[in-house]
């Protein structure tokens, strides 16, 4: 009868689980991409760069570069020590009208994190942060991972959770520049929000990111799309 016992606590394991990150997590996300689908036929041509994972110091001044020179405003979500790093990216972002968020302070996943420890990630984020005069508005979580404390947080700390709509596995080795600049043509769609990474990935992943855009920002002007901040969708509060 001992494995009957088993079961039972497995099971209740497994349900706690569930109600504790699985469902915050998916049914928040399913829910963003439903609403951006269900809201495409009537909305206007209008696209969201988002950037994940930085700032790095290779990578992201360039992005930079690419982003000025195209006059295509973006929206990045920061992981907090790292931004803590390079102070003078944040500030270049800050004085070009970039938009700012969090991913988290060391990029470490909710799902099955302890209730205390996302609550201190979150108010370390914020608070590195502002030390860099930042206003922090956006919180994207790393792999869009939530669990029930991250919910409480994000509410208390009055920031706003942003899901995305179109990803093109830029963090990958498999893919080229070419792969990815096809896969963000392929799968935009009027109001979607476009996440793609300046830091991390696999070998020198944020590099073809940088080149996918060169070829994908023109082409997408081409096809009457305007980029807009991401903080635009802010009002539209999904918890
Ligand atoms: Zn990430």
């Amino acid at each position: 009868m001992k494995w009957k016992k088993w079961t039972k606590r497995a099971t209740a394991v497994g349900a706690g689980m569930v109600c504790y990150s699985v469902f915050p997590t998916y049914i928040l996300k399913y829910r963003w991409i439903l609403k951006d689908r269900r809201q495409a036929e009537d909305a206007e041509k209008i696209l969201y760069l988002t950037f994940d994972d930085g700032p790095d110091t290779v990578y992201t001044n360039k992005l930079l570069d690419l982003l000025d020179e195209q006059k295509v405003p973006a929206t990045f979500f920061m992981v907090a020590e790292s931004a803590k790093q390079h102070p003078g990216i944040v500030e270049r972002m800050k004085k070009n009208g970039y938009s700012i968020g969090i991913h988290s302070q060391k990029h470490e996943s909710a799902m099955l994190q302890p209730i205390g420890k996302t609550g201190r990630d979150l108010k370390k984020s914020v608070e590195i942060m502002e030390k860099l005069g930042v206003d922090i508005k956006g919180y994207r979580p790393p792999w869009g991972h939530l669990n029930l404390a991250s919910l409480y947080w994000i509410k208390k700390l009055h920031l706003n959770l942003v899901f995305w709509d179109v990803m093109a596995q830029d963090w990958s080795a498999d893919e080229t520049p070419d792969s990815i600049c096809n896969k963000i043509l392929r799968r935009v769609f009027p109001g979607a929000v476009i996440c793609l990474h300046d830091g991390r990935g696999e070998n020198g992943a944020p590099g073809r990111t940088i080149e996918a855009l060169e070829k994908a920002i023109p082409l997408l002007k081409k096809q009457g799309y305007v980029f807009r901040n991401a903080e635009e969708k802010y009002g539209e509060k999904i918890i």
